[in-house]
Order: C-alpha cells, then sequence, then structure tokens
C-alpha cells in the first residue's frame, strides 16, 4: 500500500526526485509548484489490505512509524506531515483480451499496474490515442479493435513487469544482497546518470502519436 501527502519545502528538498529504499518499503519524493512543497509517496509491503475507498485517511504517525529507521531527509520531511491518504496497491496480470463486441478495455482495465513506473495514466493516455487511430483507420470495427490490442498490449506487459521489477529491486530484504545493489544503483547514480536514465528511453522516450 502507499501512503501519499505534500509539506512545505521549508528544509531545503532538492530539485531532483529522489527515491529512499529500505527492506519491504521505499519513499518517493519531488518538488511541487517550483520547489515551494514537496510531494511524497511511500509505500510498505503488506499481506492484507481491507479498507473498500478510495480516499482513505490515515494517521500521519503509521507513516512515520513505518519508515522510522530511514535517514536523509526522510525524518525532516515525514515531521511535517499533518495529513495523508492511503491507497492499495495490487499486482494484477494484464488482461488477455481488451475487446468484445463493441467493447474496449483501456487504462487501469486493461492493464493495472503498480506506480513504480509512474505509468499507468501514461498508458491511459497512450491507450485512447491508439484507439481513436485504429477506429479512424479501420472501418472494420472489430478488426480495428484488434489492432488496438495487438498495438498496445506487449508495451503495457513490458512497462508493468518493470514496475514489479522496480519494486522487487527498492523492496530488497537481505541486507547483504540489498547493501550491494543499493549501493550499486547509488554509485551508478552518481557516476553515470544519463546512462540510467537512458535504460528506461524506450518509455520515456516513446511518442505515441509517431507510432500509432
Ligand atoms: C498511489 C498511486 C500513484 C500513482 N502515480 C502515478 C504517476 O506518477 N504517473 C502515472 O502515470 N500514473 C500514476 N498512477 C496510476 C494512475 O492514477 C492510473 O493508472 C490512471 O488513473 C488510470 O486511468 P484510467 O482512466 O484507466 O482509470 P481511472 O483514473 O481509475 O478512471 C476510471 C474512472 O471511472 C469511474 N468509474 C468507475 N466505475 C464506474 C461506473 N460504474 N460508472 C461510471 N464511472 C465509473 C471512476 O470514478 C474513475 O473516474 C498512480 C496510481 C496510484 C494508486
Amino acid at each position: 500500500m502507499a501512503w501519499r501527502a505534500v509539506v512545505p519545502n521549508d528544509f531545503g528538498h532538492p530539485a531532483e526526485a529522489h527515491v529512499h529504499m529500505g527492506p519491504g518499503r521505499h519513499m518517493v519524493s519531488y518538488p511541487l509548484r517550483g520547489g515551494d512543497c514537496v510531494n511524497i509517496v511511500a509505500a510498505e509491503e503488506r499481506r492484507y489490505w481491507v479498507e473498500e475507498s478510495w480516499s482513505h485517511e490515515d494517521d500521519p504517525d503509521n507513516l512515520r512509524a513505518a519508515f522510522a529507521g530511514f535517514g536523509g531527509k526522510v525524518p525532516d520531511m515525514l515531521a511535517r506531515v499533518r495529513r495523508t491518504g492511503l491507497w492499495g496497491l495490487f499486482r494484477h496480470p494484464v488482461a488477455r483480451q481488451w475487446h468484445g463486441e463493441g467493447v474496449a478495455l483501456l487504462g487501469d482495465a486493461a492493464h493495472p499496474t503498480l506506480p513504480f513506473m509512474a505509468q499507468g495514466a501514461n498508458m491511459a493516455l497512450e491507450d485512447a490515442w491508439t484507439l481513436a487511430r485504429c477506429l479512424d483507420e479501420q472501418a472494420d470495427q472489430s478488426a480495428a479493435l484488434e489492432a488496438y490490442q495487438l498495438r498496445r498490449r506487449d508495451r503495457c506487459a513490458r512497462i508493468v513487469a518493470a514496475a514489479n521489477g522496480n519494486a522487487w529491486k527498492y523492496h530488497l530484504r537481505n541486507p547483504l544482497i540489498r547493501g550491494v545493489a543499493h549501493s550499486g544503483l547509488k554509485i551508478a547514480g552518481r557516476l553515470a546518470p544519463d546512462r540510467m536514465l537512458h535504460q528506461f528511453d524506450w518509455i520515456y522516450g516513446h511518442d505515441v502519436t509517431a507510432t500509432a
């Protein structure tokens, strides 16, 4: 599940997004509104989720307790949280069939994803563009829906798998493996930040309007 909160940035959060990792949990923080405030998304793995709600609030002390062992700017950030929401996050397989007679699935209905590539809304937008293009191109509606699924499914499945992979990487529990893996990420991020970013060119460099 994930807590989300917005706090004032009076503690000098840098301009870049930061990922803070620990066993079974991680926290992403990045500045909003020209750096006036900071958005926090803090995820923790749990085996249970009971609330049926889209706007569930939680006690900020639960968030602070879950990340009590984190260093850096995390304690400063969490000390400023006055209100926080809580969301259940789930792994689901990508749907095998995205269309029926006169019906198409797109966005989360077709490929709900963990948010650890920050791509759920982007995929939904790409789906919408592609679906419209396919319907424009083909007079036969069922052929258009089939073409839509064909153009979108592999890419979405790859992104969902990458988000699952990030959950695994961020939340490593074995201290030895975690130490080696996270130090490697830290060093690579410092020495070759461009290379770290370019590994995701296939996601962030994709222009659906050029390919659909
Ligand atoms: C914690 C968290 C962080 C995220 N961060 C990011 C991010 O950084 N970047 C990103 O790209 N994505 C992110 N996402 C994912 C993103 O929010 C979703 O992937 C995206 O909203 C999916 O869009 P959608 O249109 O498919 O579904 P939704 O946005 O869920 O829209 C479905 C709509 O259908 C309506 N609806 C449901 N049932 C009915 C009904 N019976 N009748 C009428 N209307 C109905 C709902 O009210 C809703 O408005 C995040 C998600 C979470 C939970």
